[in-house]
């Protein structure tokens, strides 16, 4: 994979995929910019060394129209504030008026498209679309690593008609961490798996089981692992029709070299609400009235053993219900433990990065992958299709 600092971009036409996708409020303001302040050094990059920069975005999911208020405006405006290079807003992503935005476009400056979502073909990759996109483009630059588990035609298609291409800064270094711990992870190698369901994660489960040292298991996707085992789980949520799926799991587990770990205590409550009536258990079957919504302050020991012994570590899922603050305490205790534990940690998924943030250790973790299903998919196929399409 070519970066993008290997080219030679002056006087270029680049088309740099980014993820402006923004949360705005009810008046349509920017809440956060983060993501556009994530995307500056590449674009400082390619603007500093005279590219002729075309910018592009989707936002939100306006599913194939025009839905004003999921225009990229806002994000242009900031843009403009963020750095010292003339920044246009294009009104549509492909057509007349833009080709003429684009052959007007001098080095240094930018133009903002639209939301390319406002066009069906971007998420069915129409190859069209794409080849319209790619229109008098000289050099390909994708830093939309949030996005290229997506064959979408402004991450994947693109590249079939334009030859140059490279990854950006943001891009690169989530795939440099992500690499580390999938391809050539220095071991013990630990991943701690989470979160609502088992359904969303069996492909990274099954991927895992074949290369980590040891698997944790915590959140409602251990009650799906222990209704497998025919232990009584009360109320708490199962996926019943994932107990196939665990239990095959449950068995490549013993036949693998990996251990894994499920809860071995559990924090029950009457209902997912602060102010329920809670308990804390190591046997089962749990009372039919009530359902786990926390790893119990043994398992977090336990796990905390394993977690300092770590060389590297994965991390998805919370181990509770964590936005709730009485069942937040094994959330908070692992993440403390993969502070402290000198390991190379990755976390990635959306509910994950805010448990860490809530635990107050956001800077004891090597890397935050920005991209949540992306990450996932990463460590699950060592790959994505954004990135395979830039090594075309
Ligand atoms: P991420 O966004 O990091 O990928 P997920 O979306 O898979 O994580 O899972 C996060 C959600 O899982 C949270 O909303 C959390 O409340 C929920 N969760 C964790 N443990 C339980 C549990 N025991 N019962 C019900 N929901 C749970
Ligand atoms: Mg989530």
């Amino acid at each position: 994979m070519n970066f993008v600092t290997d080219l030679d971009v002056k006087g270029k036409l680049v088309f740099l995929r980014v993820d402006f996708n923004v949360p705005l409020d009810d008046k349509g303001q920017i809440r956060d910019d983060n993501r556009i302040r994530a995307s500056l050094p590449t674009i400082v990059w390619l603007l500093e060394h005279g590219a002729r920069l075309i910018i592009a975005s989707h936002m939100g999911r306006p599913k194939g129209k025009v839905e004003p208020s999921m225009s990229l405006k806002p994000a242009a405006a900031r843009l403009a504030e963020l750095i010292p290079y003339k920044v246009v807003m294009a009104p549509d992503v492909v057509g007349d008026e833009v080709e003429r935005l684009k052959k007007g476009l001098g080095e240094g400056e930018v133009l903002l498209l639209e939301n390319v979502r406002f066009y069906k073909e971007e998420e069915k990759n129409d190859a069209g679309f794409a080849r319209q996109l790619a229109e008098s483009v000289d050099i390909f630059v994708n830093d939309a690593f949030g996005s290229s588990h997506r064959a979408h035609a402004s991450v994947v298609g693109i590249a079939d008609f334009i030859p140059v291409k490279a990854a950006g800064y943001l891009m690169k270094k989530e795939v440099d961490y992500l690499k580390k711990a999938v391809h050539t992870p220095v071991k013990p190698y630990v991943a701690i798996l989470g979160g609502a369901k088992v359904s969303d994660k069996i492909e990274i489960i099954e991927s895992l089981l074949g290369k980590a040292d040891h698997i944790l298991i915590g959140g409602a996707m251990a009650y799906t692992f222990l209704k497998a085992q025919g232990l009584g789980v009360g109320r708490s949520l199962v996926e019943n029709d994932q107990i196939e799926i665990a239990l095959v799991i449950l068995d490549k587990a013993r036949t693998n070299e990996v251990s894994f770990h499920l809860p071995q205590d559990h924090v029950l409550a009457k209902a997912p609400q602060a102010g329920a009536e809670t308990r804390i258990v190591e046997a089962l079957p749990f009372p039919e009235d009530m359902m786990g919504v926390d790893i119990g302050p043994k398992t977090v020991a336990a796990y905390a053993a394993v977690i300092a012994a770590a060389k590297t570590i994965f991390w998805n899922g919370p181990m509770g219900i964590f936005e709730i603050d009485e069942f937040a305490q094994g959330t908070i205790g692992v993440a403390k433990a993969v502070a402290a534990s000198g390991a190379i940690s990755i976390v990635g998924g959306g509910d994950s990065v805010a448990a860490i943030k809530k635990a107050g250790v956001r800077d004891k973790i090597s890397h935050i992958s920005t991209g949540g299903g992306a990450s996932l998919e990463y460590v699950a196929y060592e790959t994505l299709p954004g990135i395979t399409a830039l090594e075309k």
